[in-house]
């Protein structure tokens, strides 16, 4: 059953289903999916006066940009955190003009662990050199050839393998030998400046949204595009609209939790599988006793053998909190042991380092469930080797009809929060030129 707009925003006030509404109504655009991408694409077809419907699986808007202030009774970033690339970045202007709090914070090697104990000041020159080293060595390698990245790494030491997890697991979400030279390239490692946020980049990306009318609670189940425009079904009924902009993640897509009639010709089916979600998970520790070890904002990169290295970013606005990174396949590990053994992980990790203190303090702790939730299936995608042209068969339409947008179409800065907010701004002008 159809739907049209302005029965459709009465409908989110009053709670109506979709089903009620009236058949043979239609808008210019549906939206699939309330985060970043979707919520800058509705505001720009606003702009561009086309009609927009936005539907949310989710009971709340932001996606992977979530700050949740119950667990620990302060903002906590479930998702994003750090604000990229400010000086292009469109939620840098409305932080300033809406009075966030932000804090430049760029991650640092400064304090090095090498398990217990911390690193001596030749270590951590080496451990400068040796990541220098091996950015070079990727942007080399990326420059000629489309390889698995793990071709960059030269091991002399346990410091050369702390290096290619900070680089691979902790920045891009995946392990160094799943990732394509080329796509680091894309992804760029240069996101400077770079700002924290002491509301929450999820706060501040909800406060974008809040005025953008979106149906809640709505799952888009199969679009159909087969005749003329598109028809997109979903769990509270059926939406017809000239095109749509789907925004689910590629975990999402390759999960088949939308089904396309007909299917998606193959060369979109394999940019998706070229383009899997990688997992960057946070283990946020809370302690009674802020700042008993290191100082606000400080960074700790505790090397574990490589794959089991964490990160810890110390006491964020002097928050009692010290969130632990965790990234790529070890990331996974952990999420299917579970919270409770993810806790278990980073309070040893902090205990290994900074002594009995962390039991005397600890209050509890929190583990991010990106993993296995349902609408995301992960952090962000990261091409494998030799996928790196998967990102342009993401973002190239299909039938003029289907537009796709998101951390992993994004035209720069991919994988952030800022690069879904202009993949979603490009793909909606795109649509308003083709949709009449
Ligand atoms: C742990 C973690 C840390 C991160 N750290 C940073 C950081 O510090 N800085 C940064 O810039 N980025 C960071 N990111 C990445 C950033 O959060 C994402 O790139 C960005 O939020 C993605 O926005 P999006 O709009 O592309 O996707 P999403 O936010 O996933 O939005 C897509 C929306 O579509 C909905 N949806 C999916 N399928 C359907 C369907 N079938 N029907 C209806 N709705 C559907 C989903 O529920 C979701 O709300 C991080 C991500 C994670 C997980």
């Amino acid at each position: 059953m159809a739907i049209s707009r302005r029965s459709f925003l009465g409908a989110l006030g009053a709670g109506v289903l979709l089903g009620a509404q009236s058949a043979g109504s239609s808008v210019d655009v549906v939206i699939i999916g309330a985060g970043s991408a979707g919520l800058q694409a509705a505001k720009r077809l606003q702009e561009l006066g086309k009609s927009v419907t936005v539907i949310e699986a989710r009971g709340r808007i932001g996606g992977r940009a979530f700050t949740d202030t119950q667990t620990f009774g302060v903002p906590f970033d479930f998702g994003c955190a750090w604000l990229h690339k400010a000086d292009d970045n469109p939620y840098k202007p409305l932080a300033d003009q809406w009075g966030y709090t932000l804090q430049l914070h760029s991650t640092t090697l400064e304090g090095l662990y090498l398990r217990d104990r911390e690193a001596t000041a030749a270590e951590r020159e080496l451990s400068e050199k040796s990541e220098a080293a091996l950015s070079k060595r990727l942007d080399k390698l990326g420059a000629r050839k489309d390889v698995a990245a793990s071709n960059a790494v030269r091991r002399k030491s346990e410091i050369d393998d702390a290096m290619a997890t900070f680089h691979g697991a902790m920045s891009s979400a995946v392990d160094l030998d799943e990732l394509s030279t080329k796509d680091y390239m894309n992804i760029g490692t240069d996101v400077a400046p770079n700002y924290l946020v002491k509301e929450g980049y999820g706060t501040l990306v909800a406060q974008f949204g809040k005025n953008i009318p979106v149906s809640l609670n709505t799952a888009a189940r199969r679009i159909r595009y087969d005749g003329q425009g598109v028809q997109v079904e979903t769990n509270k009924g059926t939406l017809t609209a000239k095109a749509c902009i789907i925004t689910s993640s590629t975990g999402v897509l390759a999960a088949e939790k939308i089904r396309f009639d007909p299917v998606l010709p193959v060369w979109k089916q394999e940019a998706i599988g070229g383009l899997p979600m990688g997992l960057l998970a946070k283990i946020p520790l809370q302690f009674s006793q802020p700042e008993f070890r290191q100082k606000a904002f400080e960074d700790v990169l505790r090397e574990n053998y490589g794959k089991r290295d964490t990160y810890f970013l110390c006491w964020p606005f002097q928050l009692p909190l010290l969130v632990g990174f965790v990234g790529g396949d070890f990331a996974w590990e952990l999420s299917a042991a579970g919270e409770d053994e993810a806790v278990d992980f980073g309070r040893n990790a902090l205990r290994s380092m900074f002594g009995s203190d962390v039991d005397k303090y600890f209050v509890k702790g929190s583990f991010t469930k990106w993993a296995s939730d349902p609408w995301a299936l992960g952090a962000y995608a990261a091409a494998t080797p030799g996928q790196a042209g998967a990102r342009e068969g993401l973002r190239r339409p299909v039938a003029d009809r289907l537009f796709f947008a998101g951390e992993a179409c994004a035209p720069r800065w991919t994988q952030t929060c800022g690069g879904a907010a202009l993949s979603g701004v490009e793909t909606a002008e795109l649509v308003a030129k083709v949709v009449k």
